[in-house]
């Protein structure tokens, strides 16, 4: 699935099915609340949190949770996020292509 089918998937989805887009502001509280629960499942699974009784961990399905708020609120605002992420990367390149390379701390 490219970026752009998935921004299509998730825009299908909420017509279908979610009535409408929660407004862009709640959507970033929801983006918030997201990476939080991602932030949970590192700290028990990665961290020295330990997993409470019964406690399922599933970072596959919350690193979902947080690409699919992402997703909608890049389609509320119309952002292409294909093309915002190719253009990043390009930035990324032309800024730190020497950067990381010559950092000493990371050999
Ligand atoms: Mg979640």
């Amino acid at each position: 699935m490219t970026i752009k089918e998935a921004q299509n998937a998730v825009d299908q989805w909420i017509n279908s099915y979610g009535v409408r887009y929660f407004d862009v502001k709640t959507n970033m509280i929801v983006l918030t609340e997201e990476i939080g629960e991602m932030a949970r499942v590192i700290s028990r699974q990665y961290g020295e949190q330990s997993v409470k009784p019964g406690e399922e961990l599933n970072l596959g399905d919350e690193m979902a949770d947080v690409l699919w708020v992402l997703l909608c609120i890049a389609n509320q605002t119309g952002i292409d996020l294909t093309t915002a992420f190719k253009n990043n990367i390009e930035k990324k390149t032309n800024r730190d292509n020497k950067r990381h390379l010559e950092n000493k701390k990371l050999k």
